[in-house]
């Protein structure tokens, strides 16, 4: 009996050292994920330079001219192979560096939001009245990864890992979705495995679908005619738009609550005296998938129909653009998450907590300040909401790992000038430096480990099933010069 205890304690004592072993063996630090931390640490200036150089510039869709340049030309001098004006988009360009497989892909947008412009203060203060400001973050976005791309460059250079990074620099995500273009050209149809980020006011791996979304355009044609003298001999538009939106809405008492209908008026006539004979609408609908979307999609565009023949006009319905729910990957999550836990949550100094909690109380929410501490990884909902993006589309061909990282305060309206001023400033470039850094890091999980981007790209083929993607685009060029802008 005593003998027996004897072992087991013996036995117990040898599995404790096997865990302790265990234990330092997974605290050990990769050395090539210490590289890219200091690569990125090594350039934070540089890439704030450029950060807010993007912010500054103020660009929106298809117009990031010196934005798509400013990253383009901080990659070459880099030694990255840069071929700029991919997919007939002037602004979208892909920055490469290595040669052979893995290829990894990492996605950077730069695009900024209409009427948004802000200085770098706490209270809403226009820098340049009626500009556009980076109300999303992109000018972060961007320069995050085009860092994390750098960083394993560096490593390619050094001999250290062998494969291909791929930056792509994907303009015009706040309207018109520019990587819908970049998809349909095949720019991904090589690639293993594809990072994305997003400026947030949380930091975690960001394993939501997101909402499928379709955008499409209704044009009323009409007859004018004298408002008072001879009304009869009018056929207004005017109408026409009206009882289509009333169509609209009382079609939303009878839609799932998953499904979201928007539309934006962007031509109703030009004067109260004259009766129109043009109106055109934006319409914007939406569903937690591409399945759920369709119908609704359908309906609501036959309804154009119907109000047309109310009021005695033509019309004509175009699509614009419309992007996929994200088809989320667990197994590259996982392998994200475990970077976020070994690098912990940004700090911060009391003036950037004090900041943000004047943002706060100037939007009128809880002054909690900064929160950046890493969660565990969340389930992924059968029907997540919240908004969109063209990020969706590419998780449809190639598997796609995202990340959201702490740059502005909690609880802030987003899409304001709470997240331009935050954008703009330390804030926002410790966000982007973060974010530089989990994300190369597991990069470099995907080059040292074949069998991740085997598990990675299985679970891609199990979920994708034999859907066969179809992006919403139209036939011919993108709507760069088109009457939407
Ligand atoms: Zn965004």
């Amino acid at each position: 009996m005593k003998n027996t205890y004897q072992l087991s304690s013996f036995t117990l004592l040898l599995l404790l050292l096997s865990q302790i072993s265990f234990a330092q063996r997974k605290a050990k630090p990769n050395p090539l994920k210490e590289a890219v931390i200091a690569s990125v640490d090594q350039r934070f200036e540089s890439l704030t330079d450029l950060s807010d150089r993007i912010w500054s510039f103020e660009e929106i869709a298809f117009q990031e001219t010196q934005s798509a340049e400013a990253l383009s030309d901080y990659a070459e001098q880099l030694g990255f192979k840069v071929t700029r004006g991919v997919a007939e988009i002037p602004t979208a360009f892909v920055a490469e560096y290595g040669s052979g497989k893995p290829i990894i892909g990492i996605l950077g947008e730069f695009d900024a939001l209409p009427g948004l412009s802000q200085n770098k203060v706490p209270y809403k203060s226009p820098l340049n009245e009626g500009n556009p400001g980076h109300g999303c973050g992109h000018n972060l976005f961007g320069v995050a990864s085009l860092g994390a791309a750098s960083a394993i460059k560096d490593l390619i250079e050094s001999g250290e890992i062998q494969g291909t990074v791929r930056f792509y620099g994907t303009p015009a995500e706040e309207k018109f979705f520019g990587k819908l273009w970049m998809v349909r050209a095949g720019l991904f149809d090589d690639v293993d495995v594809v990072m994305d980020w997003h400026p947030s006011a949380e930091t975690k791996t960001a394993v939501q679908k997101g909402l499928a979304l379709v955008d499409f355009q209704v044009e009323f044609y009409g007859q004018a005619a004298h408002a008072s003298s001879d009304p009869w001999n009018g056929r207004s538009t005017g109408d026409a738009l009206e009882l289509y939106t009333t169509g609209i809405n009382y079609y939303r008492e009878h839609i799932k609550p998953t499904v979201r209908i928007h539309y934006h008026i962007q031509d109703a006539g030009k004067v109260v005296n004259v009766v129109p004979d043009y109106s055109r609408i934006w319409v914007r609908v939406r569903d937690s998938s591409r399945e759920g979307l369709i119908p609704v999609w359908k309906r609501v565009e036959a309804m154009a129909e119907g109000a047309a023949i109310m009021a005695n006009v033509d019309y004509k319905v175009s699509l614009i653009s419309g992007v996929h729910e994200v088809l989320v990957n667990r197994t590259g999550s996982a392998a994200l998450q475990k970077n976020l836990e070994s690098l912990g949550p940004i700090s911060y100094t009391a003036e950037e907590q004090d900041f943000a909690k004047k943002i706060q109380e100037a939007t009128g929410k809880p002054q909690i300040g900064l929160v950046s501490k890493i969660e565990p990884m969340e389930e992924t909902a059968e029907h997540s909401m919240g908004g969109s993006t063209d990020v969706g589309d590419v998780s449809w061909v190639v598997p796609t790992i995202r990340l959201s990282a702490t740059t502005a305060p909690n609880g802030t309206p987003w899409h304001s000038w709470a997240v331009v001023a935050s954008s703009g400033m330390s804030i926002g470039h410790k966000g982007m430096a973060y974010a530089a850094k989990a994300l190369s890091m597991t990069m470099v999980d995907l080059f040292e480990n074949p069998e991740l981007v085997e598990s990675v790209k299985n679970e891609f083929k199990e979920k994708k099933g034999d859907y066969v993607y179809k992006g919403f685009v139209p036939d011919g060029p993108p709507p760069i010069n088109s009457n939407l802008q």
